[in-house]
């Protein structure tokens, strides 16, 4: 076995150091965003209009925001903006089922939602019934 030096054992100590200080801050961090998604899914589930659900797009890591389905657990039938359809080019979506993201959920989707309009169509169909106009683009 070959010694090591007072040096080797500073700077391996060192690097040590850092990596348990990095882990603690990516802990710190995970924990921020558990809290803040879990804050955002008491506020919504007592504010949010029934008949529609929460959707997280199943990307890593998190979207920030989640989006609004009309629909339930089980279908969550069509998003309310069109941010919701979330993969091939806007033509479908694949969602974490009533998830919540770290700032809460798009806040057409919750307007829309609250004026009881019905989900949008994918891309090619979508026709922004009932959209403000400064919304379209969302
Ligand atoms: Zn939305």
């Amino acid at each position: 076995m070959t010694e090591i030096t007072t040096e080797q054992a500073v700077k391996h100590l060192d690097y040590l150091l850092k990596a348990n200080r990095a882990q603690e801050r990516e802990r710190k961090r995970d924990k921020k965003i558990a809290d803040a998604e879990s804050a955002n899914r008491e506020f919504y589930s007592r504010m949010l209009p029934k008949g529609y659900i929460a959707g997280l797009g199943r990307d890593y890591p998190h979207p920030r925001l989640a989006h609004l389905y009309k629909g339930d657990i089980d279908d969550p039938g069509l998003p309310m903006c069109k941010r919701g359809w979330n993969r091939d080019n806007g033509t479908s979506y694949s969602i974490w089922r009533n998830n919540y993201g770290r700032d809460g959920i798009c806040t057409v989707c919750v307007k829309r939602a609250f004026k009881g309009l019905d989900g949008v169509k994918p891309k090619e169909y979508q026709d922004y019934e009932g959209m403000d106009p400064e919304e379209k683009d969302k």
